[in-house]
């Protein structure tokens, strides 16, 4: 009997983990816009064509990478942020699977310019599908500059099955907002087809909030504010007479991560309980911060969905946290809220 089995080709492993990571152009946005921001960005420009169908371009004044680590990057399971298994129970940054870089140039034409400070020139690379076609020594700002052409270019079931222009640009926006709200310290421009959509300066928290979501948002923020030995709750919810028919402007975020938790969602709709017109939604806009060891987010390699152990503890913080805030803007009516 004849054996059959064969590891696969990395370009073909590499296709297979992108099927997972990139399912659009902007899974392509929220991972470079993460690498930026783990590089220690503080100014990141993302220049898109076509609602990125046509390019995506985002260039970080952060560390740059050595000739060497440019190469390195775009390798399967190549990362500079953890190196071995305890690591990941502590992860303090946003990548550590190393799998974007090679999963985009898997799928995509993709150019690289990078440069660290300290050195005298930077590294230029061109891959496509996987394939290495250029590495050379190039003139480049400091910091790194990548180039995405022909999105899915060899898969073209994806490829066809993206949506409309408006529909893509929608994701990316939605993208940027998750980065752009837990990190109000970075400079974040983004430009679609030669027109500004964010030129979002450095600001506080609530300054963000109001230049991502506009002045009127303003007005309706309440401010929350806890911080106990198990999580640091923060940020701000809408006053109930804002409250919308539709959902959009409910985030959470943990360590600086957006994430999505129905669960925790319970919590602060049942903060609101009674306050709210029939079948509306409050924003909200809560940042959560505790121990890194604390939460599981190798759950989905987007990251979306994170694992708390004390999930059950933290529910009530949040609950009282925004019912506290509520009531301290006399939005609670006083018998309700010693009940
Ligand atoms: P991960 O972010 O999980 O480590 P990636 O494939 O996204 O994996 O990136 C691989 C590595 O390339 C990173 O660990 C980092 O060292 C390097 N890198 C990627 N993007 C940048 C950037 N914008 N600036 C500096 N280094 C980068
Ligand atoms: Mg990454």
């Amino acid at each position: 009997m004849s054996d059959i089995i064969q590891l696969l080709p990395d370009a073909v492993a590499n296709q297979i983990a992108a099927g997972e990571v990139i399912q659009r152009p902007a899974s392509v946005v929220k991972e470079l816009v993460e690498n930026a921001l783990d590089a220690g960005a503080t100014e990141i420009t993302i220049n898109i064509k076509d609602a990125g169908k046509t390019l995506i371009q985002i260039s970080d004044n952060g560390s740059g990478m050595s000739p060497t680590d440019a190469r390195m990057a775009f390798e399967r399971h190549a990362t500079s942020k953890i190196r071995e298994a305890k690591d990941l129970f502590a992860i303090r940054s946003m990548g550590f699977r190393g799998e974007a870089l090679a999963s985009i140039a898997a799928i995509a034409d993709v150019e690289l310019r990078t440069k660290k400070a300290d050195d005298e020139v930077g590294t230029f690379i061109h891959v496509i599908g996987s394939e290495v076609k250029t590495q050379e020594p190039a003139g480049c700002n400091n910091g790194t500059n990548f180039m995405i052409k022909n999105l899915f270019f060899n898969v073209p079931a994806r490829r066809k099955f993206l949506k409309a222009n408006s529909t893509e640009l929608k994701h990316i926006i939605w993208e940027i907002q998750r980065i752009a709200l837990p990190n109000p310290d970075i400079k974040l421009s983004l430009i679609h087809n030669g027109t500004t959509v964010y030129d979002l300066p450095p600001a506080n928290h609530r300054k963000r909030l109001v230049d991502v979501f506009g002045r009127s948002l303003n007005q309706s923020l309440i401010n929350v504010d806890e911080d106990t030995s198990i999580v640091k709750v923060f940020g701000y919810v809408g006053q109930p007479k804002y409250a919308r028919k539709t959902l959009g402007e409910q985030f959470f975020f943990v360590n600086g991560r957006f994430m999505r938790h129905p669960y925790f969602h319970k919590a602060i709709m049942q903060a609101f309980n009674k306050l709210l017109p029939p079948d509306t939604y409050p924003s909200y806009f809560l940042f959560l911060e505790l121990d890194p060891e604390a939460i599981d987010i190798n759950v989905h390699p987007t990251k979306t969905e994170i694992k708390f152990e004390n999930d059950r503890d933290i529910w009530p913080i949040i609950h009282a946290a925004v019912r506290e805030s509520l009531g301290k803007h006399n939005v609670v009516p006083s018998i309700d809220f010693d009940q």
